[in-house]
This record gives C-alpha cells, structure tokens and sequence, in this order.
C-alpha cells in the first residue's frame, strides 16, 4: 500500500474508525493513494485553486487533493462515522480541509469557495447524476466552477461524453458537451474498489467553457432536447410533434431531416433548432 502522507493506510482507518461499507451511501471506497493521487491530478494545477470533494468517505481521495496541493478542500461528507478519520487529516494540513456532515443535495457549497474552484469527487452513484446536472445547469455561464473531475459508472461517463450515431448519444451528452469539453481520463475496474462495485466506473474530466458552443436558450435548448430523446426510437417529426407549430419547417431550416431520430442530430443543429423555436 502508497503512502503520500504521514497519515496511517487507509485500510487501517476504515478500522479503526468502524466504517463498515454502507451500500445505501453508495460506499465503495478507494484504498490506493497512488490512485486517489492520480485522480487529483486528473484535475490540473490545484495548487491555486479551492476544491469541493463531495462524499470524501474515509478520505483516501481528500489526502490526495492535499497531497497534489490544493489551497482548501471543502468535503461534504453525509455518514458521520467518517468524521473522526477526516478530522486527523485536517490536522495533518492546519487550515486546509473544511468537513461538512450534510448530505450534497441539501447545500449549495459552491458559494461558500474562492475561486478558481474545482469539482473532484468519487460521487455516489445514487447521487451523482443529479449532482451532475445541477453543476451543469446553473442560473449563469460560466459557472463559478473551472473543472469538474467526476467518477462514475463507465455506462454514467460514456452517456456524457457520447457522440452523435452512438448508443449512449442523448440528452446528457448534450447538456455537457454544449458548454464544456468533457472527455473521459481514467478507467478503473471493479477490483480497484473496496468492496468492488458490480460494474467499471470512469473518471470524467469536464472544463467550463467561456460561453457555449452555439448560442441558444438554455430553457428552450433543454426542452427540445428532452422530448427529442423521449422518444429516441421515433422520427423527429413525430417525437416534437405539439412543440411548436409547423415543427417540419422548423426541422428543415436548422438542416435536420425530419424523418431523421434525435440520436444521429448533432449538438450543432439542436442548437439551431433552439433558436428557431424560441423565435416561434
Ligand atoms: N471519496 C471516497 C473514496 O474515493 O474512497 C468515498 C467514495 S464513495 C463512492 C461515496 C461517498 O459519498 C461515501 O463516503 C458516502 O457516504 C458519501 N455520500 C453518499 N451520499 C451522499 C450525499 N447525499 N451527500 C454527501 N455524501 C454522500
């Protein structure tokens, strides 16, 4: 087992402290710190930077973040077991690592970080879409996040960073890829957990861009996008039938055939059809 810091392995803390894995949390932890490391640096410099970790568990990930430099971790932690562990890694670095004992969904601690801030995590999977999303989607672009470096299922990662034409194509690829580049940087088989998931996870990295890809109303973007992929196997004439009126013509001049389905449209013509549905 690596060492990075002074701190004892992590194995030994989940025993010491009695953190059990819960799988209702969504625990299944990583107990190489070489890899919690190369997770970090998956982030980029974090040296000047504020970092959010959400469900640091019994810290493996958290002491790579201190380790690779980061300037503060805040860690939301929701299981309180883990709260003894994470405070003798604040002790560890004075002043560095900020612990809150809430669930994710409940506080909005980005407003609480300087920034440039970065998102690292090793999410839990009942949560992390969700969480996702929220980044995703915030009142105003750019966000107050730089980077978001996320693990995830494989089958979470590869709807994020699918192509048009592919399986996973859909509505989250779109959301992600229309202001960030996203593109997966690790991937990591069950045995790399403790205990192992049934399925591989990945590593997502997603950069804000300054403004999106294409302009288009973000409301108007997703409401397109939603009902074009609610119906994924339907021709889009018949998928977006009721959205607007004359909803063929509308198809036609963004350069989508309206016999074609959502999964082989790019992000570029879904944008084009944004702007001339919001123009009804
Ligand atoms: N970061 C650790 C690691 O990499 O080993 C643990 C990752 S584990 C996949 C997910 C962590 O998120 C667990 O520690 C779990 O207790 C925590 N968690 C689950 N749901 C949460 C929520 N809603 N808010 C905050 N933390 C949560």
């Amino acid at each position: 087992m690596s060492r990075i810091d002074s701190l004892p392995p992590l194995k030994d803390v989940i025993e010491a402290h009695g953190i059990a894995p819960k799988k209702a949390l969504g625990q299944n932890f990583l107990l190489d710190l070489n890899l919690t490391a190369r997770i970090a640096r998956a982030a980029g410099d974090l040296s000047g930077a504020d970092v959010l970790e959400v469900g640091p568990g019994p810290g493996g990930l958290t002491r790579g973040l201190l380790a690779e430099g980061a300037r503060h971790v805040l860690a939301i932690e929701k299981d309180s077991r883990c709260l003894p562990a994470l405070a003798k890694i604040s002790a560890a670095y004075p002043g560095r690592l900020t612990t809150l004992n809430a669930d994710a969904l409940d506080v909005d601690p980005l407003a609480h970080l300087t920034p440039p801030i970065k998102v690292v995590a090793n999410l839990p999977y009942n949560v992390g879409t969700e969480l996702l999303i929220r980044w995703l989607t915030p009142a105003q672009w750019p966000p107050v996040w730089d980077s978001l470096t996320l693990m995830f299922q494989k089958e979470v990662a590869e709807r994020i960073t699918a192509r048009p034409g592919d399986k996973a194509y859909g509505r989250l690829a779109l959301l992600a890829q229309w202001r960030c580049d996203a593109r997966i940087v690790l991937t990591l088989p069950p045995e790399a957990f403790t205990p192992p998931p049934k399925v591989h996870s990945a590593v997502v990295h997603l950069k804000a861009l300054e403004s999106p890809r294409f302009a288009a109303d973000p409301k108007v973007l997703e409401r397109v996008v939603a009902m074009a992929f609610n119906q994924r196997r339907k021709m889009l004439r018949a998928a977006l039938k009721g959205l607007v009126p004359e909803i063929e013509d509308k198809l036609i001049a963004a350069g989508i055939k309206p016999t074609d389905r959502a999964e082989t449209v790019d992000l570029e013509r879904f944008c084009a059809l944004a702007r001339l549905v919001a123009a009804k």
